[in-house]
Parts: structure tokens; C-alpha cells; sequence
């Protein structure tokens, strides 16, 4: 089931958007993602989603895939059974859930600054219960941007091509700086 998600979620991470490349490479998949309940199974207080395929989804396990023996900090695992429904942004059932977020160049990311109020309170939820602002992903994205920045022009465009089977790592932070 896990690579039926990968490929939905064209090899990323449905919170912090890293690539998941190389744990499905290297068989690695239950060390380094897990299938995530959107409305978490803990608790039971949500018994008709659990096997629900729309409350499915996968998250990383919680720190840098190109090294898995981190300890788990952000995502899924960081998020566990804080869920709200009236805050959540289930980045499955929205499509425009990049409107809510803004990338700087160094890394960071904020609530973007067109929202309303309800939206701002949105995406600051999301930010803290997924710790988005992690000093380790932060670093990620820093280091993901600077590498990109550095390629020819050609091959930054192709890496823009939302028309593939699999996204580079942190596509919408890509897509938002450079485009
Ligand atoms: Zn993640």
C-alpha cells in the first residue's frame, strides 16, 4: 500500500514534500515513511477512518531520508494525534493548499501573507503540529535551494515540470522561489 501513496504523491512526503527516492530504492519504506492517518487512529475517537483510503496517506518518519538512523522530529510522527479538525489543512482534500504557505530563501517557511484571519490560524496549526520550522528541515531547504540555484538553467526548468511520475524534493517551495 505504501507504494501505491508514493506514486500518488509522486515520491513525496504529503507534509514536508522530501523526496522518499531513496527508501523505496533501498526497500527502506518502514524505516523511513509510514502510512499516516490524517484523522489519527489513537484514542479511537475516529473508528470509521481508520481503514478510510481518503484519510490515508505517507509521511515521512520524521527526519532527513538520505540518513535513517536520525531520530524522528517533524511530519507524521510529530504530529501523532494532535488533530483539530477545524484547523487542519489536509493537504488531500485541498488542492490550493499552497496558498498557505510561503517560502524564504533561507530555508524557512510562513503562513503567506494574503490570508485572512481563519487561514493564518490554519497554517500557523500546521506549521507548529508538523514543525515545519524544524532547524534540521529548515537546513534541508536551505541546502535543496542552494543546490538548485547553482544548476544550469535548463535543468532547473525541467525540474519545474509538474508533468512527471516523480517530483523533486520540496517542489512547492522550488516552484514558489523560482518560478
Ligand atoms: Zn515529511
Amino acid at each position: 500500500m505504501a507504494k501505491h501513496f508514493y506514486f500518488e504523491q509522486k515520491g513525496l512526503c504529503i507534509y514536508c514534500q522530501q523526496n522518499l527516492k531513496i527508501a523505496f530504492d533501498n526497500n527502506f519504506e518502514t524505516n523511513i515513511s509510514h502510512i499516516e492517518h490524517i484523522k489519527p487512529k489513537a484514542r479511537n475517537k475516529y473508528p470509521e477512518d481508520t481503514f478510510n483510503q481518503k484519510n490515508l496517506t505517507l509521511s515521512c518518519n520524521g527526519f532527513d531520508c538520505r540518513n535513517e538512523i536520525d531520530k524522528s522530529e517533524f511530519c507524521g510522527h510529530n504530529k501523532q494525534a494532535k488533530y483539530n479538525a477545524d484547523l487542519f489543512v489536509n493537504p488531500i482534500e485541498l488542492q490550493d493548499i499552497e496558498k498557505y504557505f510561503e517560502y524564504t530563501f533561507t530555508g524557512d517557511i510562513n503562513p503567506a501573507d494574503n490570508l485572512n484571519k481563519q487561514e493564518r490560524e490554519k497554517a500557523e496549526e500546521m506549521i507548529k503540529i508538523l514543525d515545519l520550522k524544524n532547524p534540521r528541515l529548515v537546513n534541508m531547504r536551505l541546502e535543496n535551494f542552494n543546490n538548485i540555484i547553482n544548476m544550469e538553467l535548463s535543468n532547473i526548468e525541467l525540474l519545474l515540470d509538474e508533468n512527471v511520475d516523480l517530483l523533486p524534493s520540496f517542489f512547492s517551495m522550488i516552484k514558489q522561489l523560482l518560478k
